[in-house]
């Protein structure tokens, strides 16, 4: 099946194909582990699960990396003020991220580096930026020179001119140029790490490039992460990585959009703040996964009670027809362990640049039919089945966390009294073991 992806280096929606045949290299730019995650932090990852769901359904063997920043100011600061130190309070932050992940029903990733863990190669790296000539140190801390590499700014597809006047490029009299950024940082307190430039720690910008070379031979095929990273974060990504291999660190860019509330950005002095935790409580993983990924991952999404209630009636309805068809296919002993025999049409939405709400359209007309077929007693089973395992299967893809249930002999049993029951018009016998199946989950 041909894929396509908006590639954000070229700004062209491109067919994918991979460097390794049947196999996919990903990063993902992950968070920085101080603080709890909001429900916005919490759209690439759903949106690059979703993605790693659908080409391991279609047969790729897929390596998704994505990393833990361990080491940042923030960091540093928090752990002085909580008296803690800096690997306590990210390990705590790390197991909390991790938990949400689980609650949204994330797969587990290929490897998820923390950057305190690969301190000698990103040390390595600064010192051969250095070395030919694209960083330079000044008062024992390392810059990278933007004008070394001739193309810097083709991710923002802007002119150096362009991003120093568009952005708001910090102020140091250092640098000789106000877009050079920083590689080594010199720190006077939390953790720090010896080199011969000082003792301090990395800028933020090298972690990916250092990981991407140290797992994948520096270059992958796809990187991801929020549109908030593509400047300076990504740009300056591929900068070190020009320098260093003359690439362009990915062959793919994906960039989702980000999520407002109530038509608003989500901020700390707007007040309007929704931890990714609390919103689960509130919602159910299933709903907030489902908000987040049912829009084209390009554009802004808007959570507010109207898009909460649409998620939530969709989630209704999946839960309504999947558990009937269950019932019905389990109660005649049919295999449900089993993939869909034609998931194509589902699955080329998704081929088209992960078109989510495409697919849920499809969905839609699935359940609907299901709904009619279930009610219409000459069904064939045979058709039954393969709605069932269609709309398992998208389940699957979607990341949501429906499952095939499979009924023991005594569950067999007490459902067939009840229908003998209801068809014998024994209503109180029936009402009884009615009362029965609810509790175990089976009606
Ligand atoms: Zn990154």
């Amino acid at each position: 099946m041909e894929i396509k992806i908006y590639n954000s280096l070229t700004n062209k929606l491109e067919v994918f194909k991979p460097i390794k045949e049947k196999e996919v290299s990903m990063y993902v730019c992950g968070p920085t582990v101080y603080n709890d995650p909001h429900i916005g932090n919490m759209r690439p990852a759903v949106v690059f699960d979703t993605f790693v769901r659908f080409l391991t359904y279609l047969g790729y063997k897929v390596k998704y990396v994505s990393n833990f920043t361990d080491v940042d100011d923030k960091i540093i600061n928090k752990a002085l003020e909580l008296n803690k130190t800096e690997k306590e309070l990210t390990d705590y932050y790390i197991d909390e991220y991790k938990k949400v992940l689980n609650s949204l029903n994330i797969l587990p990733q290929y490897k998820n580096p923390r950057v305190t863990e690969y301190m000698d190669e990103i040390i390595n790296y600064i010192d051969n930026l250095v070395k030919t000539g694209h960083a330079y140190v000044v008062d024992g801390e390392v810059f990278f020179d933007v004008n070394s590499v001739q193309n810097y700014g083709i991710l923002s597809n802007l002119k150096k001119d362009e991003l120093i006047s568009g952005a708001r490029v910090e102020q140091n009299t250092k640098k000789k140029n106000p877009l050079d950024f920083l590689l080594w940082k010199k720190t006077d307190k939390g953790i720090k790490w010896h080199t011969k430039w000082c003792d301090g720690r990395p800028g933020w910008h090298t972690e990916c490039c250092v990981m991407i070379d140290s797992i994948f031979n520096g270059i992958i095929d796809i990187h991801g992460g929020g549109i908030d990273l593509k400047f300076p974060h990504h740009e300056n990504e591929i900068a070190q990585s020009y320098a260093t291999h003359q690439n362009y660190l990915a062959n793919y860019w994906m960039h989702n959009a980000m999520m407002n509330i109530n038509g608003d950005k989500m901020s700390k002095s707007l007040g309007n703040v929704i931890l990714a935790k609390d919103a689960i409580k509130e919602y159910g993983g299933d709903i907030i996964r489902l908000f987040l990924i049912n829009a084209p991952y390009r554009s802004v999404i808007n959570l507010n009670d109207e898009t909460i209630k649409d998620n939530a009636s969709i989630i209704n309805k999946i839960s309504s027809v999947y558990k009937q068809l269950n019932l019905k296919l389990g109660m005649e002993n049919i295999n449900l362990n089993e993939k869909s025999a034609d998931l194509a049409e589902f699955l080329s939405c998704l081929a088209d640049d992960l078109n989510v709400p495409n697919a849920i359209t499809y969905l839609l007309n699935i359940i609907k039919k299901a709904n009619q077929d279930l009610r219409n007693k000459s069904i064939d089973l045979a058709i039954l089945k393969e709605e069932f395992l269609k709309i398992n299967d998208i389940c699957y893809i979607l990341g949501l966390s429906f499952k095939v249930k499979e009924y023991t002999q005594e569950e067999k049993i007490l459902y067939n009294k009840y229908i003998e029951a209801k068809n014998n018009k024994d209503f109180n016998l029936s009402d009884t073991l009615r009362t029965k199946l609810i509790e175990l989950n089976i009606l």
